[in-house]
């Protein structure tokens, strides 16, 4: 037996266990490590889903075999394995091998060599340990895997609990939900429904949802459904409880593949989670009814900007004063919740409210009018002052750096952002004197359109 050659070959399985991040590259250093006995034109590793008890192919987990031109072979070798307790099945230049784990036929392994497989090769003596060997490090993965998979869950989890300790309004809650649900279950399609005053269900995340019939589909729902299950099992529909009433609903769609149990139960945990949280986030509604400060920023909350902004239009009115209005929102805010997390994000927007608060006179009026959009009402300030003013704050946002150490994120101390602003100036003649802030809010979209990190005016 030459040695040499079988102790290269295990010596390689080995290294690439503790190399192999992910299962393509498992893959690929299987197939250089048989390499070492004969060339290999392809390698393939099926495992049975327990969920669906189908064989899917273990680079590709949610594609089934059904889409596999071999559908039957495979399935046919692993009944042989699994009845037979065959070590392996050698068939011309294709070879074939159990994946067996603590007795449990898991799956098999289809190697396609460049020439006719010789069964005299050494390799075939101690075959069996080589099989156990990669048998057991497909469970470690898959074991790994779980293992990521359920921390991302209780962070997803905890994420979604935390939402309102920096955010009440149900407008931005819901979106940010959204995300969240999505970034933890990628394979499947996330939407997010409330049921608006004329009890019909309005999308609220992402932007579209092309599939109109679950328009239908939620219609179905009732205070009493606690999960609906769609399209021969692909669509799962959770129902958002909030006072026993129906709020809204979450909907989870895979066009591949059923939903499976694991799948249902973390759904259905986060579906609970988020109940909690809408819950909760109305109750402090209505506490909050009567406060005037937002909690991150330390800036006047909507509610108080709407007072502020009818008392200081009506002053500017009496006492035939200029009045200007400032909005700005962050520039691509939403890749940095992407990029470092939620909790960032919410350093990022305290920092940028510092910065700019400095930039500002004693009696300058500032207010977060939602998510990462402030508002700025200056009295006494024409549109040329303002403008001077909307350009310090842009500046000083741009040129601000945010320490973001004690999150600990890998090679990044600090980030910068940047603004987009509108300005305009209070029309004494205009009756509606909400259009003060109205076309501020249009010439911000015009900086957004026209690039970002600038400042439009608009007179
Ligand atoms: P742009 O404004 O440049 O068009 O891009 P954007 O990425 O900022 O766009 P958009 O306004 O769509 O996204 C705003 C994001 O802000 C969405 C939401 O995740 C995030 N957000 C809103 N409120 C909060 C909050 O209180 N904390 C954190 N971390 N994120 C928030
Ligand atoms: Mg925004
Ligand atoms: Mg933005």
């Amino acid at each position: 037996m030459e040695f040499q050659k079988l102790y290269d070959f295990t010596y390689s399985l080995t290294k690439l266990y503790e190399k192999a991040s992910d299962r393509t590259s498992f893959v690929e250093g299987i197939k250089s490590a048989f390499s070492l006995f004969f060339a290999i034109n392809e390698i393939k590793i099926y495992l049975l889903d327990e969920y669906s008890f189908l064989l899917k192919d273990f680079t590709k987990p949610w594609e089934n075999l059904l889409d596999d031109d071999f559908t039957n072979e495979i399935k046919k070798y692993y009944d042989d394995f699994l009845f037979k307790k065959s070590k392996y099945i050698a068939l011309d230049n294709i070879l074939y091998f159990p994946i067996v784990y603590k007795n449990k036929t898991l799956g098999l392994i289809k190697i396609k060599a460049v020439e006719k497989i010789n069964e005299n090769n050494d390799f075939f003596k101690i075959f069996p340990l080589i099989s156990a060997q990669i048998s057991m490090y497909i469970v470690q993965l898959k074991n790994n895997e779980q293992i990521k998979i359920s921390s991302k869950f209780h962070q997803t989890i905890r994420n979604i609990a935390q939402i309102t300790q920096t955010q009440y309004e149900l407008d931005y809650i819901l979106p940010i939900l959204g995300e969240m649900i999505d970034g933890f279950i990628q394979e499947h399609l996330i939407y997010i429904f409330i049921k608006n005053k004329n009890k019909k269900y309005k999308l609220i995340w992402p932007k579209k949802c092309f599939d109109n019939k679950i328009y239908d589909y939620l219609e179905e729902i009732t205070p009493k459904s606690s999960v609906i299950i769609k399209e021969e099992g692909k669509m799962g529909i959770f129902p958002l409880i909030v006072d026993l009433k129906t709020y809204g609903a979450i909907v989870a769609y895979n066009h591949f593949d059923k939903i499976n149990d694991k799948e249902l139960e973390y759904l259905k945990e986060i579906k609970s989670q988020a109940q909690i949280t809408l819950t909760s986030a109305k109750s402090y509604v209505e506490i909050l009814k009567n406060a005037t400060m937002d909690a991150l920023t330390g800036y006047n909350n909507r509610n108080q900007f709407e007072k502020r902004l009818k008392e200081t239009t009506s002053t500017a009115k009496r006492q035939n004063q200029p009045l200007c209005c400032i909005m700005s929102d962050i520039d691509y805010f939403k890749k940095v919740n992407d990029t470092y997390g939620h909790a960032v994000g919410d350093c990022v927007l305290k920092n940028v409210a510092k910065t700019i608060k400095k930039e500002l006179r004693e009696y300058d009026i500032p207010s977060r009018y939602g998510g990462e959009e402030f508002v700025f009402l200056l009295p006494q300030t024409n549109i040329e002052e303002a403008k001077i003013v909307a350009q310090r704050l842009r500046s000083a946002v741009e040129s601000k750096k945010i320490n973001i150490e004690e999150y600990n994120i890998k090679d990044t101390k600090e980030i910068s952002v940047t603004i987009s602003i509108g300005v305009s100036e209070f029309d004494k003649n205009e009756k509606d004197y909400e259009m003060l802030y109205k076309k501020a809010d249009s010439a911000l979209y015009e900086a957004k359109e026209s690039g970002r990190n600038r400042v439009v005016v608009k007179n």
